[in-house]
């Protein structure tokens, strides 16, 4: 009898670990799918982020219920005396959904928290050189994205991405791109895909996109990605995702491979919103 109820109880343990994300999501639906951001809320963005004026009612109702999830489920910190407020949260929270607009919850899954800092901040690097030799010394950055689930920013920073939307930078965008490159397990460029054709494609046009934007770098040609992108595969990425966002018509035109890959990957043209 004892044995029959064990074994009973360890089905129902692997039943419900086996179906948890379905039910995970059946209970977030029941609990965040009727909420919207309410008019104060709405009022911030439409002042603060340029995409968001330009979205159908649709799209901003997708990316409010993204929000209001985000918002509940991440977690944000203050560092070097910032006292966060809802609005600073709101916005970013709000820009980090953009990218996922047409991806099902759980969003940016590894994503835990996020530490806003007032401006650039001060960070501790360790670096070695040739002969094996480590020095300390701290760099000045504006943000950082940690493969176990910390995103670091600097709030000024978040805010000239937005004031200025057009301009092929906003840390925000590049931060959680690399949070979705990272989603893999590695930082390599090359986001969670869904078939080996995907994969195939993908490493065939963003290598040629990566070399071309190295090439152009190097012998000084004119180049729509800025050329930070340059420095490896993973800033590649991260860049690319913001002019994508940012500068959609002239990524299109300088490299229309890359620029479908990236529709393809993202579920949704940015063009439309500029
Ligand atoms: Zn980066």
């Amino acid at each position: 009898m004892i044995n029959g109820l064990l074994i009973l109880t360890l089905l129902a343990f692997v039943v419900i670990y086996w179906r948890w994300p379905s039910i995970q999501n059946q209970l977030w639906q029941k609990k965040y799918q009727a909420t919207l951001l309410n008019e104060n809320q709405k009022t911030i963005l439409l002042r603060s982020m340029p995409i968001y004026q330009k979205m159908t009612d649709a799209e901003r109702q997708k990316l409010e219920r993204h929000i209001v999830w985000f918002l509940n489920e991440k977690c944000f910190v203050g560092c070097d005396g910032l006292v966060l407020n809802d609005a600073m949260k709101l916005i970013v929270a709000a820009d980090a959904c953009v990218l996922v607009l047409n991806k099902p919850w759980p969003l940016y899954q590894n994503v835990k928290e996020i530490l806003l800092y007032p401006s650039a901040y001060y960070a501790a690097q360790t670096s070695r050189d040739g002969a094996g030799l480590v020095s300390y010394h701290n760099t000045v950055r504006q943000g950082e994205s940690w493969p176990g689930g910390t995103l670091v920013l600097s709030w000024h920073d978040v805010l000239e991405g937005n004031r200025l939307p057009s301009d092929g930078h906003n840390l925000v965008f590049h931060e959680f791109a690399h949070q979705l490159d990272q989603e893999t397990g590695k930082t390599t460029g090359t986001p969670l895909l869904t078939s080996s054709a995907d994969y195939k494609e993908w490493g065939r046009v963003f290598s040629h996109a990566f070399t071309q934007l190295k090439s152009h770098v190097a012998y000084n040609m004119p180049h729509v990605i800025h050329s930070y992108g340059a420095t490896n595969e993973a800033e590649f990425f991260a860049v690319l995702t913001e002019t994508f966002l940012e500068k959609p018509s002239e990524l299109r035109q300088y490299d229309p491979q890359i620029y479908r890959l990236l529709v393809n990957y993202y579920q949704f043209d940015p063009i439309k919103w500029h």
